[in-house]
């Protein structure tokens, strides 16, 4: 038998007998599938199983899945009577044994600038329960659309300066309720072929789509539900269906180093990931993760991303804690670590939520820190805050306050990536 020897950090701290526990919450909630499912978010080979257990012999399986995906992704059919080229005979079939839902849209706000900010209701996990909410940000643009998009219910992480972290249930989305998010803005935007865009809405004005980019920054972290998420991104790209390009796509990762190289090999969406710190020491406490996967591990799977070019850059998020990750020296350090790295940087203004031990750094101090990372040549927009107005009357919403800094860090996010 041949002993490998576990080289990282984490290995060394589990030989030293390090207790790395804390850096993730457990159990996960399971998703229990409703007696009937929903063909939303399963792959073609998927589709062609779901047409075979009810009896669709399998000479037809290409043209039906064709004719599905089709009416799903294109269409956003919401019921199997639309499939109007789909014979009377195998729609009852389909209405028999599956649904076409995806998730419930069930409280809406919209700001002036038109950024809206949904409340998506999950299946429970029992009857009876609490239902599982995750929440979707979409902020117009001009020149594009962009879909903040959530992969967890909570996040199995700790992030010391997040609030979805310390939120104690957690469930991974399935690929149909992390797809479904899409549907639901396309749903609620009226963006289908041939359907009516919704009334009053504030959309892209250069006659795109309204949903033009999704970014994976919502609740959750996507690289812990890597599955779920490869195959939900793989169906969002699909040029046959919804039809977002992959360079469209972009996921946030707080550093799960064996998953990113995976992720841009599977599916060549662009990476963002959440630095926030440039020593160990520091980022130890901000991203518990880091004391698995250090900085150094980081940046080296980051400089052998897959794709990586300058047209492709990685964007790495810096959030800016008043006093902790906001120096001078710090700004110098985050320049010279991604040296050599395509990179864009986002400073993100910390969202303060209640009990956080954080506060956000002082504008001018966000500028200065800024203005180093600018003139080492990367461009480091600091992003006018959208959709203020309804971050500041989020409590109308009904969910628990405890949920109302998760919009706001989202919305703060979103706004941060659509340069
Ligand atoms: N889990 C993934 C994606 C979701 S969080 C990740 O961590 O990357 C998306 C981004 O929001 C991350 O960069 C995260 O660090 C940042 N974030 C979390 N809480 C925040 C807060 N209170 N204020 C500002 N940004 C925050
Ligand atoms: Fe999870 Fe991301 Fe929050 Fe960390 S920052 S707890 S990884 S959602």
């Amino acid at each position: 038998m041949t002993t490998v020897l576990d080289t990282t950090r984490a290995g060394q701290a589990a030989a030293a007998g390090r207790d790395l526990g804390s850096l993730e919450k457990t159990p996960l909630e399971r998703y229990v599938a409703p007696a009937r499912p929903s063909l939303v978010g399963l792959s073609r080979p998927e589709l062609a199983a779901a047409l075979g257990a009810i009896g669709v012999p399998e000479r037809e399986h290409r043209m039906r899945v064709q004719q599905l995906w089709h009416w799903l992704y294109v269409r956003g059919a919401r019921a199997f009577d639309e499939m109007s080229n789909v014979s009377k005979h195998l729609r009852a079939a389909l209405e028999q044994h599956y649904t076409l839902d995806r998730p419930e849209l069930v409280a809406e706000q919209v700001s002036v600038d038109g950024t809206r900010k949904w409340l998506v209701r999950l299946p429970g996990e029992q009857p009876g329960e609490r239902p599982h909410e995750v929440e979707c940000v979409y902020i117009p643009e001009a020149d594009r659309g962009t879909l903040c998009v959530s992969s967890q219910v909570g996040c199995t992480l700790t992030c010391s300066f997040c609030h979805t972290g310390t939120q104690r249930l957690v469930r991974n989305l399935t690929p149909g309720e992390i797809v479904g998010q899409i549907m639901v803005a396309r749903d609620r935007l009226g963006d289908w072929i041939e359907r009516a865009p919704l009334a009053g809405a504030i959309v892209p004005t250069d006659g795109g789509r309204f949903v033009s980019n999704i970014v994976m920054m919502g609740m959750g972290e996507p690289l812990y539900n890597y599955e779920n998420v490869r195959d939900a991104m793989l169906i969002m790209a699909d040029g046959e269906g919804i039809g977002i390009s992959k360079r469209k796509i972009t996921l946030s990762t707080s550093g799960v180093v064996p998953n990113i190289t995976r992720c841009g090999a599977d599916t060549g969406v662009m990476l963002a990931v959440s630095l926030h710190a440039v020593r160990d020491e520091l980022r130890d406490v901000l991203v518990p993760l880091n004391r698995k996967y250090p900085i150094a591990e980081l940046l080296a799977a980051c400089r052998t991303y897959p794709g990586l070019s300058n047209a492709r850059r990685i964007t790495f998020e810096y959030v800016m804690l008043k006093g902790v990750n906001d120096s001078l020296v710090d700004a110098k350090e985050l320049v010279r670590l991604l040296k050599g790295i395509p990179a864009k940087i986002n400073l993100i203004p910390f969202n303060p939520w209640p009990g956080t031990k954080y506060e956000c750094s002082d504008w001018e101090q966000i500028e200065k820190f800024s203005e180093v990372v600018f003139n080492a040549g990367y461009a480091s927009p600091v992003r006018t805050p959208r959709g203020r107005d309804i971050l500041a009357a989020c409590g109308q919403l009904k969910s628990a306050t405890e949920k109302l800094s998760a919009r706001e860090r989202m919305a703060l996010r979103a706004m941060a990536m659509t340069d």
